[in-house]
C-alpha cells in the first residue's frame, strides 16, 4: 500500500501542462467561426475579413457543394454505416476515386477519411527493417508521426537543400548492409513559408538512386499546376518518377478528406494495408458527394484557380512594396516576418480589432527569431477587400514600427 501522501491525483500532470503553455502563452486561443468560411465572416461576433483559411478557392460554402452534400444526405443518409473493406464502402465513395483519378491523370486514386490519416496510414506500411525514409527537416507533422511508425531508419535532409540530398543519397548508397527499399518523402508547398519544394530535382535525384517519391501536396492541389491538378502536374513529371501523390480535400478542394494517387499497384496495396484505412469509418456520403462537386467545379471554373493567384500577385506586391518583409514564398501563402513572438501576437490581435483575421505564427512552430503573421490568400476575396486589409497593415504596420 502507498502511503496516503503519494496517493496524488494521478491526472494532475494534465492541470500542470497546461497552466505550463498558459503561463508561456503558447496554448491555443481559439477563436469561434459564425457561420461559413466567407471572405466576410463573423468570428467572435465581429465581423472581419477572412485571411488565414485554407478555404483557398472559397469552396466550401460553393452552392455545387452545398447542393451535393444536402443531396447526397437525402439519398444516403448522414452516415456511411461501417468502414470501407466492410459494409461502408458506397457507390459515392467509389466515383469520388474515379473522378479524382481523371483530374490528377493517374491510374489510381484512392481516398482516405483525413490527410493526416493517410500520411500516418500509408508511410508505416510502405518501408520495413533494413529499409530507410528520407524526409525534409520542414516535413508536416502527419508526415513525422507516420514516419515514427515505421520500422524503418531515418535519414534527414536540411530544407529543400539538393546538396544536402545528394549527401543523404550517396551516404545511404554506401551504407552496409545495403538498404532494400529507400523512401523519400516531402511537402510539395511548405505551409509556414509557402515555398515549393523543387520536385524535379528531388525526382531525377531519386531515379538516379532508386528511391521511391512520395509528396504530400497538402497546400498545392487547387492552387499549382494545370487547373490546379497540384504539383506533380506543376512540374510536368511523369508517374515513373513520382510514384505517391497524396493530398486533401481539406484546403483548396473546401471539405475533408485524404488521398493518394498514383499506380493501380499502389492503391491495391494501400487499401489492403494501411490501417487507418481499414479501421476508421469511412466518410459520410455528404463528404464524398461535396468532393466530387469540388472537383467538378475545379474542372469547369477555372477562373477560381486564375483568381487566387491574381490575389496572391496583389497582395505580395502590395506589402513587399510598402516595406514588409514577406519571407520567400512563391504560393498564396503569404508569410509577414516580424521576427519577436509578442510583436506578432500585437499584430494579430491589432488587426483584427481593425477587422482583418490573420493568426500569429510562432515559436515553437517556427524558430524563436521567425514570428510571422501567415496570411493565406482567397479567390473570393475582392480587390477592395484586399485593399481594406493592406490599409490595416498600413496602419498597425507603422504603429508598431514594422514598416
Ligand atoms: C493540412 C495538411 C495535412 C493534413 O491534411 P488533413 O486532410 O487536414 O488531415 C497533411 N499534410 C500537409 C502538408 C498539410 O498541410
Amino acid at each position: 500500500m502507498k502511503l496516503a501522501i503519494f496517493m496524488r491525483d494521478p491526472t494532475l500532470f494534465l492541470r500542470n501542462e497546461y497552466e505550463d503553455l498558459a503561463r508561456k502563452e503558447l496554448d491555443w486561443k481559439l477563436r469561434v467561426l459564425q457561420g461559413p468560411s466567407t471572405p466576410w465572416c463573423i468570428v467572435d461576433r465581429k465581423k472581419v475579413l477572412m485571411f488565414c483559411s485554407n478555404n483557398y478557392l472559397g469552396l466550401s460554402n460553393h452552392p455545387k457543394l452545398k447542393e451535393a452534400s444536402i443531396k447526397a444526405v437525402q439519398s444516403h443518409g448522414a452516415g456511411s454505416g461501417s468502414v470501407r473493406p466492410i459494409a461502408g464502402n458506397m457507390d459515392l465513395h467509389v466515383e469520388l476515386e474515379k473522378r479524382l483519378a481523371r483530374f490528377k491523370h493517374a491510374e489510381a486514386s484512392l481516398t482516405f477519411q483525413t490527410g493526416f490519416a493517410a500520411n500516418s496510414g500509408l508511410i508505416p506500411q510502405l518501408v520495413e527493417e533494413g529499409d530507410v525514409i528520407i524526409s525534409d527537416e520542414l516535413n508536416h507533422g502527419s508526415i513525422i508521426d507516420g514516419v515514427r511508425l515505421a520500422r524503418a531508419e531515418r535519414a534527414v535532409y536540411k530544407h529543400t537543400n539538393m546538396h544536402d540530398l545528394e549527401r543523404v543519397l550517396n551516404e545511404i548508397e554506401r551504407h552496409s548492409p545495403a538498404y532494400r527499399r529507400i523512401l523519400l518523402i516531402t511537402d510539395g508547398v511548405f505551409s509556414m513559408d509557402g515555398d515549393i519544394a523543387p520536385l524535379d530535382e528531388i525526382a531525377k535525384l531519386c531515379a538516379e538512386h532508386g528511391a521511391m517519391v512520395y509528396v504530400d501536396d497538402a497546400h498545392g492541389e487547387g492552387v499549382l499546376g494545370e487547373g490546379g491538378r497540384g504539383i506533380v502536374s506543376h512540374f510536368k513529371l511523369t508517374r515513373d518518377k513520382v510514384h505517391i501523390e497524396m493530398g486533401t480535400f481539406s484546403k483548396a478542394f473546401g471539405v475533408v478528406g485524404g488521398h493518394i494517387s498514383g499506380s493501380q499497384d499502389l492503391v491495391n496495396f494501400a487499401y489492403n494495408k494501411s490501417r487507418t484505412w481499414l479501421l476508421s469509418g469511412s466518410h459520410p456520403p455528404a463528404v464524398a458527394a461535396a468532393c466530387i462537386a469540388a472537383i467538378d467545379v475545379l474542372e469547369n471554373e477555372p477562373e477560381h484557380v486564375e483568381k487566387l493567384w491574381e490575389n496572391t500577385k496583389y497582395f505580395k506586391k502590395s506589402m513587399k512594396d510598402l516595406g514588409f518583409d514577406i519571407g520567400n514564398s512563391e504560393t498564396p501563402i503569404t508569410p509577414i516576418m516580424v521576427g519577436e513572438s509578442t510583436v506578432a501576437k500585437k499584430l494579430s490581435s491589432r488587426l483584427f480589432e481593425e477587422g482583418v483575421f490573420a493568426l500569429p505564427i510562432v515559436y515553437p512552430m517556427v524558430a524563436l527569431n521567425k514570428a510571422r503573421i501567415r496570411t493565406i490568400m482567397n479567390a473570393a476575396l475582392t480587390r477592395e477587400d484586399l485593399d481594406f486589409a493592406i490599409e490595416a497593415f498600413t496602419k498597425i504596420g507603422k504603429e508598431l514600427k514594422i514598416i
